[in-house]
């Protein structure tokens, strides 16, 4: 019986982390596709790729036979990360300190990624192979909201009897049994333009007019249901000297259910410029829709939890996360959905970005015991 080694599992990690691949470097993100297909056909997988030309790389999926036909198990993963190229070569070198192993996408999620691949690998090499029939998807847009892969994943996953996503766990090894909805809305103002020195009267600015809406946008955020409206980006004004004749923001919202959604999207498309003189457009952008926790839900976690004690190496507990991510899809469409199942870590999105190398080995069998025992 051949038995996971940190050593060997930490250097597949860096296999994938070595390779930068933020969401616009299609050639980036395809490089680790290759390796992601590599993988797969090693693991005996029927292998597909779909081309998300010519905004994204492509979707890579594999096909792994399990002991019993369909439906099997949608595994989910993507293979974007939002580190900048350069990361690595400047803020964000791969190094390990202590029992951290630094990188950019190192916690979200090329680590989850590599562990999965090495569970599956794992139970080949040992003669064994998963119960349900697993399909390996690799996304390479989840990290701008997926509008390439979205119907790719719904496709798969109504075809799925489980999926299992490999997204970085919560504090202390969570798994995710459910996710807040999350909607963008798109904002822009126009205003009159004009001379800011001679004519500064004649001028309504558009600039102006966006700040009011931002403070009566922000204040839509209501903490005690979990309704948060973040204007994430503005922009406006050409020059210093112009009374500026556009301005635009992005406005970012975690709707935890449906309704919440419903209530936001039409306090915001009812927003009006609040001088007569300017414009304001509200545009409805990507939508990724809750995922809450089902009675199979419930069950797929306490089959994970009962594992995770058996390897020795508890999972701490459920939670809801906060952000997105592509089980928003599956979950949303009643696939039962275990989120969280990727390495232990934090500072993802930031220049701290790590995982716990002590969780390699453990959460690897947990995925492999997933394999092989479910359905639960
Ligand atoms: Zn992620």
């Amino acid at each position: 019986m051949k038995t996971l080694q940190t050593d060997a599992l930490l250097a597949a990690v860096n296999a994938w982390v070595e390779i930068e691949s933020p969401t616009y470097d299609i050639a980036g993100v395809n490089r680790v596709g290759a390796l992601a297909e590599r993988l797969l056909r090693d693991l005996g997988g029927t292998i597909e790729r779909i081309s998300g030309a010519p905004d994204f790389g492509d979707i890579v999926i594999g096909r792994i036979p399990g002991e019993t036909a369909e439906p099997g198990i949608l595994l989910l993963g993507h293979i974007d990360t939002v580190h900048p190229v350069g990361t690595l070569a400047g803020p964000l070198p791969m190094r390990v300190e202590g029992d951290r192993a630094y990188g950019p996408g190192i916690y979200d999620m090329k680590g989850g990624n590599a562990i999965a691949f090495a569970a599956l690998a794992h139970l080949n090499a040992n003669g064994r192979r998963p119960r349900l029939p697993v399909t390996v998807m690799m996304v390479p847009d989840e990290e701008v909201g997926s509008p390439f892969s979205r119907a790719h994943i719904e496709r798969e996953a109504r075809r799925h009897a489980i999926a299992l996503v490999v997204e970085p766990s919560g504090e202390g090894g969570k798994l995710t049994v459910a996710r807040h909805g999350i909607a963008r809305y798109y904002l822009k103002t126009t205003g009159v333009p004009a001379h800011a020195g001679a004519y500064h009267s004649k001028g309504r600015s558009a600039i102006r007019e966006m700040a009011r809406q931002v403070l009566a946008i922000e204040a839509m955020t209501d903490y005690a249901r979990n309704v948060t409206l973040n204007v994430g980006t503005i922009s406006g004004g050409t020059h210093e000297n112009m009374v500026p004749l556009h301005a635009e923001a992005c406005v970012y919202c975690l709707v935890p259910l449906p309704e919440h959604e419903r209530e936001v999207r039409e306090r915001l498309m009812a927003l009006v410029a609040v001088d007569p003189d300017m414009t304001l457009e509200v545009r409805q952008g990507l939508y990724r829709p809750s995922f809450v926790k089902s009675p199979a839900i419930q069950r797929l976690y306490d089959h994970a939890a009962a594992l995770a004690q058996e390897i020795g190496y508890p999972v701490a507990g459920e939670r809801i996360a906060g952000g997105g991510s592509d089980g928003n899809f599956t979950g949303a469409l009643g696939v039962p959905t275990l989120d969280g199942l990727g390495v232990l870590g934090d500072g993802p999105h930031t220049h701290q970005e790590h995982l716990l190398i002590s969780c390699l080995v453990p959460r690897t069998q947990l995925l492999a015991r997933l394999f092989e025992t479910l359905p639960a």
